[in-house]
Parts: C-alpha cells; structure tokens; sequence
C-alpha cells in the first residue's frame, strides 16, 4: 500500500480545511489506511527585555481552551465523514511536534495546508508549512 498511514496536520485554518477533505479522501480510497491528525499547541511567552513575563493561568487557558475547541471541530468532521481517526493535541511548536509525530508513528505521507491563520499572505506557505516541508524525509501533500 502507497499510503497507509496518513498524517494531517491541522489547526482549524481554511487550507487546513482543505487539507482534511484532501485526507479523508486519500484515506477513503486507501483500503486499510489509518488517519492520524495532530493539532500542536504552545502556551503563549512574553519577554520584557530578555525576561520571561510571567502570565496570568486564565490567559494560559484560554490558549488551551482554543486549541481543545479545534480538535472537537476536527473529531466532529471525522465523524461526519463516518472515518474513525486518531486525533491528538500535542503541546509544542508546530513543524517539530507534527515531524516527530511522524517519526514515532512511521507515518507514510503528511498532508498540510499551504497557509493557516497567520496574517501575512506575501509568501506561499507559511513557516510551518515551509519547515515540514523543508525537514520531511516522506511524501508531503501541500494544499492550497
Ligand atoms: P505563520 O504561522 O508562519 O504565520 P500561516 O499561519 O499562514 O503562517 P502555517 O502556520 O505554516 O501558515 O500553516 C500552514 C499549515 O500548517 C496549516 O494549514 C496546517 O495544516 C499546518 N499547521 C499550522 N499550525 C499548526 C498547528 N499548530 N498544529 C498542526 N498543524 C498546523
Ligand atoms: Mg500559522
């Protein structure tokens, strides 16, 4: 099998959204496919000068909050689609926690969006997209 165990790395963007249909799809005609997706997230760090500024646990929670709310978003469309997936929230920055996931699990072929939610739309992928795609030593699927 080409494909068998297959990686989306989402977090709730458009082109993520995309990505997931581009998955789901992938997985549906790959008889016997696993579909892993993987939402990283980070607790936010303010410097004052080169010191960490110390935050208030409510901010932090609301980070946490946000990321929990995307992976029921993503488990809610899986099971819409009737595919059993494994989603996992993994704390850490992006392009490392969705390579090494691949790493651990011997992930066949990472499906990613382009672009997510950061602003700038100058360059084509954005810096997680560019690093998985840049360090991934498999297949990558980039939607746009
Ligand atoms: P930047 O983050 O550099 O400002 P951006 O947000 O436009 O740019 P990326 O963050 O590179 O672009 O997003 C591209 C794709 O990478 C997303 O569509 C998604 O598939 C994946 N991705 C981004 N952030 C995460 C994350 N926290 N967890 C899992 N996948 C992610
Ligand atoms: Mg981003």
């Amino acid at each position: 099998m080409l494909f068998s165990k297959i990686l989306l790395a989402y977090d709730g963007s458009k082109a993520a959204n995309k990505a997931l249909d581009r998955a789901v799809e992938l997985a549906k005609v790959t008889q016997g496919s696993s579909l892993h997706v993987v939402h990283a997230f980070e607790f936010p760090r303010f410097f004052i000068g080169e010191a960490l500024a110390p935050l208030p646990a409510s901010v932090n929670k609301d980070y946490y909050d946000v990321a929990v709310k995307t992976t029921e978003e993503v488990k809610q469309r899986l099971a819409d689609e009737g595919l059993n997936a494994k989603v996992e929230l993994l704390q850490g920055s992006p392009a490392e926690t969705i390579l090494k996931y691949a790493k651990d699990n011997e992930i066949d072929i990472i499906v990613i969006g382009s672009r997510g939610l950061g602003g700038i739309r100058e360059f084509v992928l954005g810096s997680v997209s560019h690093n998985v795609v840049q360090s991934a030593r498999i297949p990558v699927l980039v939607v746009k």
